[in-house]
């Protein structure tokens, strides 16, 4: 299944005990939506949105910005990684995509299934849909663990208060998605230590 961002970000910011100041949107998403796919931020929650590339210094500069912004009150949308992303995007991506697939709920780990915040094969197309083709089950409900991802993304646990973190759960044996990639907030706090 694939998914959309704004639905999960509208769902996040929504939900009970949400605790972030601001977003560091993802560059690699914003080359196909455009920096403006990050637009309803700003507009809607008042809070500050900075589009940001993947080297060193495209992070520094995303920071930067978003400090800038919370410093000052201002809350907007600025795009750190102009190099990559416009603020339309790929238009033809985005027609493609809105040819060949539709909205459905879908099943985020640590959030829970999100309205419309999928994407599925339309149905003409859903003879190239492996799980109907094949008759496959795949469930996409996560396995139940003491994992704390949920509150990790929510920004209402440190990484340091899953009881988990560094122990049973490591970059090399990973329990959640927090710890999976390397930019998870668990992953990066366990390399760098910075919530200690
Ligand atoms: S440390 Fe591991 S188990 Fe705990 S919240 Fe992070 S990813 Fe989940």
């Amino acid at each position: 299944m694939l998914k959309t961002v704004e639905p999960a970000l509208r769902a996040l910011i929504e939900s009970d005990g949400f605790a972030v100041d601001g977003f560091l949107c993802p560059g690699h998403v914003a080359t196909v939506i455009g920096a403006e796919g990050f637009a309803f931020l700003p507009r809607d929650y008042g809070l500050p949105a900075v589009v940001g590339g993947f080297g060193t210094e495209d992070i520094l500069l995303a920071l930067y910005l978003l400090l800038r912004q919370l410093a000052d009150g201002t809350p907007k949308l600025q795009n750190a990684y102009p190099r990559a992303v416009s603020a339309q995007g790929n238009v033809l991506a985005q027609q493609m995509m809105a040819r060949c697939f539709e909205p459905c709920g879908d099943s985020w780990r640590g959030l829970g299934t999100i309205p419309a915040s999928g994407l599925r094969l339309r149905e003409e197309l859903r003879d190239f849909d492996a799980r109907q083709r094949f008759a496959l089950s795949v469930s996409s409900e996560p396995a139940p663990t003491a994992c704390r991802c949920g509150e990790v993304i929510c920004g209402r646990l440190g990484p340091e208060g899953c009881p988990l973190f560094g122990k049973r759960c490591t970059p090399e044996d990973p329990v959640g998605p927090c710890m999976v990639s390397s930019e998870g907030a668990c992953a990066a706090a366990y390399k760098y230590g910075v919530f200690e």
